[in-house]
């Protein structure tokens, strides 16, 4: 690889493994460009408000929950993160008491944000297709924008990155191509419920509940991030979202109040549902990234870019920090 090709690279998904990728690119002198489709930055490290009257806003952490670290290079960042007062340890009684588990101390998005205050973010700027020439790679836009890198870097979850591949008219090796075919997530839907009193959720503002239909039950405002609001946020199972993921917003919410209604203990006055088609990975792809073209660079990078999948769900988020390391040392390498 040529000193050229690693001067600027565009990077595709401003969730966490994007930005870090752009953070590590940036500490090495690589200018970056981050191209992300939604209004906020952090992907799955998602956080919603919802405003309901002059008194009453709820806040909501309504993507990832609370992560635990086993990798010595995440440890690393992460206690970074923790110094800066951005992540706090988090205590609950429904996981090993053994592990430690952190969350962002503002919100889990405020994690997001801090990863990209110095970036050249660009949000509600989704990608069409990209195109390769011997100078790089352009990245078209559905705003009609135009990005070049002469590296790119796709974070998206793979069935998104596969469609934009295919858009772009870019053919992958049918090796390569059968095995992100085969990586697959689950889905969850999840509800946004301002309730009219405090839940009956624990304390520490978390519950497992692993029924048929409900994951678990976050209570916002226990956690300190929703001071002025009765926030919960409440997580089906990917069986039931996979049965009701095209169903009606109120079947959805009818079923999942009743049977969270125990640990509610209050009125509903109001809620947002909103459906993960990409939760988190069922089937990984068995390497922390891959890089398909060496001569102009493309790389894939994210959640799914493991050699195993995460033994449990807290422990995806470090799977989506490694492949952004492991996939801007190896543009440095
Ligand atoms: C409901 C839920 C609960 C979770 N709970 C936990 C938990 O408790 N603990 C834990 O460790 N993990 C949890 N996770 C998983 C964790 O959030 C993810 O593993 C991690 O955030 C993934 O980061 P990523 O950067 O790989 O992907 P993402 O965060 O999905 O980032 C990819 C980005 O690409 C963007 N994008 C996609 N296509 C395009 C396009 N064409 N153009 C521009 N941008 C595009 C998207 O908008 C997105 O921002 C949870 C996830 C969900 C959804």
């Amino acid at each position: 690889m040529n000193q050229k090709q690693k001067n600027n690279v565009v990077i595709i998904g401003g969730g966490i493994s994007g930005l870090i990728a752009a953070n590590v690119l940036k500490n090495n002198g690589i200018k970056t460009t981050v191209l992300d489709k939604g209004r906020g930055i952090g992907g799955r490290l998602a956080t919603r408000r919802i405003r309901h009257s002059d008194e009453i806003t709820g806040v909501f952490d309504y993507g990832m929950q609370f992560f635990t670290v086993r990798d010595a290079t995440v440890q690393k960042w992460v206690n970074r993160w923790l110094a800066e007062g951005i992540v706090t340890e988090y205590s609950h009684q429904d996981v090993d008491p053994k592990t430690t588990y952190y969350r962002g101390v503002e919100s889990n998005r405020s994690l997001g944000k801090y990863l990209a205050k110095d970036l050249d973010i660009h949000l509600q700027t989704r990608a069409i297709t990209i195109n390769k020439s011997d100078s790089g790679w352009t990245v078209a836009t559905e705003n009609g924008q135009s990005f070049q890198g002469d590296s790119l870097i796709l974070t998206a979850p793979v069935p998104q990155s596969l469609t934009l591949l295919e858009n772009s008219g870019i053919a992958l090796p049918s090796l390569i191509k059968s095995r992100l075919e085969k990586v697959v997530y689950y889905p969850r839907i999840t509800i946004l419920a301002l309730l009219e009193e405090l839940s009956l959720i624990p304390a520490s503002g978390w519950l497992t509940v692993d029924n048929s239909c409900l994951a678990s039950i976050a209570c916002n405002h226990k956690k300190g991030i929703s001071p002025q609001g009765f926030a919960v946020t409440i997580h089906s199972t990917p069986e039931f979202s996979d049965e009701y993921l095209n169903k009606d917003d109120q079947i959805i919410a009818e079923k999942l109040f009743n049977f969270a209604s125990s640990w509610l203990g209050s009125k509903v006055i109001n809620y947002q549902v909103h459906r993960w088609r990409y939760s988190h990975p069922k089937t990984v792809y068995g390497e922390e990234f891959l890089a398909v073209d060496n001569s102009i660079p493309l790389i894939l990078a994210g959640d799914a870019f493991s050699t195993k999948p995460a033994l449990d769900l807290h422990l995806t988020l470090e799977k989506a920090v490694l492949s952004g390391i492991k996939a801007a040392e190896y543009l440095l390498s």
